[in-house]
């Protein structure tokens, strides 16, 4: 049974590279990252590169993805040197379970093509580490670095705390490749069906299910 708190004593004051490192160095073997290989991913896919190359990256590729997702997810693999990205998607029978569904029941759909395939993949994985960050407004507000799941999987979130000048200058200082989509004004980018460019004013995941009152897909889901 993992000691949450005396994680917590043992990590305070650490974000970013450093606390993950410390993270891989408690869990030899038994980390994987998250990463959807969206507007912000290559920060924490960098810091990821300098820690070590070979640690897993889970990719979900749900299907419904951008076609410059998947371009950028070779670009960065490649930039970065990344030797442990995997893609974890839906089976057949879930693909042909969620057709069109992310027009009907989007929580379907993305239990479906998302909190499934994630629930196979992290298997023999005892901490998930993801690029949430508390700017990005709405539940986020509120996350710490680290949670734990009511599945007994460590939720760690090594950007918690990072602002989005502090996101920017990390995408200048280290030259890292943007997203295509993010010139089109896309500050947030999942499936295509429920991603569009956000307008000014509006908070950063306001173009992720525009309109729904859906505000994530349920893979970050602790409860
Ligand atoms: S984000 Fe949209 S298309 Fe993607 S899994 Fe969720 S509902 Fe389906």
């Amino acid at each position: 049974m993992m000691d949450l708190e005396a994680l917590r004593r043992r990590t305070a004051g650490l974000d970013g590279g450093p606390l993950l490192a410390a993270l891989v160095a408690d869990f030899p073997g038994k980390l994987a990252i998250i990463s959807s290989f969206g507007a912000e991913s290559a920060v924490l896919l960098d810091l990821v590169a300098q820690v070590d190359k070979t640690l897993p990256v889970l990719f979900l590729e749900t299907d419904e993805l951008f076609d410059e997702t998947l371009a950028y997810r070779d670009r960065l693999v490649a930039a970065l040197g990344l030797t442990g990205v995997r893609g974890v998607g839906p089976s057949a029978e879930e693909k042909a379970q969620a057709a069109e569904l992310w027009r009907r029941d989007p929580d379907q759909c993305c239990f479906l093509r998302k909190v499934l395939p994630l629930r196979r993949a992290q298997a023999g994985f005892s901490v998930l580490v993801d690029g949430r960050k508390r700017f990005h407004g709405g539940g986020r507000e509120a996350i710490g670095a680290l949670e734990l799941g009511a599945d007994g999987v460590l939720k760690a979130s090594p950007l918690f705390n990072w602002s989005e000048a502090r996101i920017e200058q990390a995408f200048v200082e280290r030259a890292l490749p943007r997203h295509p989509l993010v010139a089109q004004g896309y500050r947030s980018i999942g499936c295509w069906p429920c991603s569009r460019p956000t307008l000014p004013g509006e908070e950063v995941r306001a173009g992720r299910w525009a309109g729904a009152a859906k505000t994530e897909c349920g893979i970050h889901r602790i409860a």
